[in-house]
């Protein structure tokens, strides 16, 4: 029998797939909370609004997001299913809050030829640092280092440490560039310059008829159920009606009834390799398996084997996370003074919140305006360590909605919640460390899979297809 342990959209992913791969006998699904879904969770306001304390949105493009999509479709989802398109305000709209005003940033070609505040040159110019910047010479660096290298220190500070902030909550001076631009670092080491390197690439693919076919192939390919509908309508992200919860919802019913087992309150303590099966402990007890599917962070995971195999675990605690606070605010009526997805904070600012969502842009309300602010991540500590009670915070959010968005009601309802540790961060040297920590687990022939978020992509699409690599993988 082969235990899941940790029972998230990693988790149930993996158990999802892992009924493909005959190589996999019967399964059991261990879950320390008493619910499934880890961080996706969709609760009701007052007015029944929905307030999504995790993830709330995907995106539908690459092999990742179409993968999901297909998920939807297999889970019988389909007609929750929200698109939202590129000419949608919520799409085209995204400001950052910088020298006490919102500023949008630039959403088509005719504004990087424009001075746009808070950047105080047209963004065309940051080419021209591009062309004339030298290599870089390390192996791994920082998001925020080789943006300002490449393209200049008010690119880092305005554009990619607040989208940071939006994406990890973490901070752009500590995450590799490996997590978000990684082919743009490699074009770097092969050309010197990215403006170059990515010209050089256009030419050669319409200059080299066997690529120039294969790109024609791929652009003409047409995708099945939402996926294809996703293409063919090219939506920018989606969601879904009754929110995200459903998705980890009606994966438990999937698997129940193709008889995977699954055990809530049950924290997994040890994890002890032997030569002929992996023992487990829980609730007291020392239980027997063929192979274990790790989905629960990387943190944790250190936790319950570190007795056996210290140096593992060292590796794996090395992948740190931050603490993030979701306060989900419902306002009557429309407060709003624009439309747009939200906007994000550059640490820079100095100001206790890492950025708003304004989800009834997104997923229009009736007669309220609901919002969901973000605080803390890589800057818990610095503004909440000495005070991370409901009331201080609750207090420091609507006090900054109030001054950014001039919001004067008071809310009709409200939802906070810390979510501990919740986010991974892609350090820079993760790649190697990833490296690591899979031929240690090779070389020790420890029947033990890796997935979820701690690894290959924060993001939901991220971490259900390479729970589903990972289980494929198995033989
Ligand atoms: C605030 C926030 C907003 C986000 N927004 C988005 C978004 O809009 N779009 C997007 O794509 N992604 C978003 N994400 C990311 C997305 O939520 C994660 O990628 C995903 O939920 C991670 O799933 P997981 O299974 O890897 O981890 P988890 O959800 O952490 O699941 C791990 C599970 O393991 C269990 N567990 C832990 N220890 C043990 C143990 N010892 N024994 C047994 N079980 C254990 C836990 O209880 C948990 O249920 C967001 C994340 C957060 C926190």
């Amino acid at each position: 029998m082969t235990a899941i342990v940790g029972g998230g959209m990693g988790g149930l992913s993996a158990a999802f797939y892992a009924l493909e791969n005959p190589k996999i006998g019967p399964l059991i699904l261990l879950e320390a909370s008493d619910r499934l879904g880890g961080w996706i969770k969709s609760e009701k306001s007052k007015s029944n609004a929905i307030f999504e304390k995790g993830p709330r949105t995907m995106r539908p493009r690459e092999v990742a997001g179409r993968n999901t999509l297909d998920m939807i479709d297999r889970l019988d989802l389909t007609n929750h299913i929200i698109p939202i398109l590129p000419s949608h305000a919520s799409a085209r709209n995204r400001f950052v809050y910088a020298d006490k005003k919102l500023h949008p940033l630039p959403n088509s070609f005719r504004s990087l030829f424009t001075v746009n505040p808070p950047f105080n040159r047209p963004l065309f110019t940051a080419m021209i640092n591009d062309l004339i910047a030298k290599k870089g010479e390390t192996k791994d660096e920082s998001m925020y280092s080789f943006v300002q290298r490449r393209f200049g220190g008010d690119i880092a500070d305005y554009l990619i440490s607040p989208l940071l902030c939006g994406i990890c909550a973490g901070d752009a001076e500590k995450i590799s560039v490996n997590f978000l631009m990684k082919h743009l670092a490699e074009v770097e080491q092969k050309h010197r310059s990215i403006v170059i390197g990515l010209l050089k690439d256009t030419l050669r693919d319409i200059f080299d008829a066997k690529r120039k076919a294969e790109a024609l192939k791929l652009k003409n390919r047409t995708f099945e159920g939402s996926a294809g509908r996703a293409a063919r309508e090219d939506w920018a992200i989606w969601g879904l009606q009754g929110g995200l919860q459903q998705i980890p919802e009606a994966l438990e019913k999937e698997l129940t009834s193709k008889d995977v087992e699954i055990r809530r309150r049950t924290p997994v303590r040890n994890m002890t390799f032997k030569p002929e099966c992996v023992e487990l402990e829980v609730d007291d007890q020392v239980q027997k398996y063929e192979r274990v599917i790790a989905s629960l962070s990387a943190t944790r995971l250190a936790k319950i084997l570190e007795r056996q195999h210290p140096q593992l675990a060292r590796e794996l605690e090395a992948i740190p996370t931050v603490t993030v606070a979701v306060i989900n605010f419902e306002f009557p009526g429309k407060v709003l003074p624009m439309e747009a997805f939200g906007f994000l904070v550059p640490p820079k600012e100095k100001i206790p919140i890492l950025g708003v969502i304004f989800d009834s842009c997104v997923f229009p309300q009736e007669s309220s305006t609901v919002l969901t602010v973000m605080m803390g991540g890589a800057w818990f500590n610095d503004y909440f360590g000495g005070n991370s009670s409901q009331d201080y915070m609750v207090a420091v959010a609507l006090d900054q909605l109030r001054s950014i968005l001039g919001i004067k009601v008071d809310p009709s309802d409200t939802h906070f919640e810390i979510l501990e540790n919740c986010i991974p961060q892609y350090v820079v040297g993760h790649e190697e460390r990833l490296k690591r920590i899979r031929n240690y687990i090779t070389a020790h022939k420890m029947p033990l899979t890796l997935c979820g978020s701690s690894y290959q992509g924060v993001g939901l699409n991220d971490v259900i297809l390479s729970a589903k690599q990972a289980v494929h993988d198995i033989s």
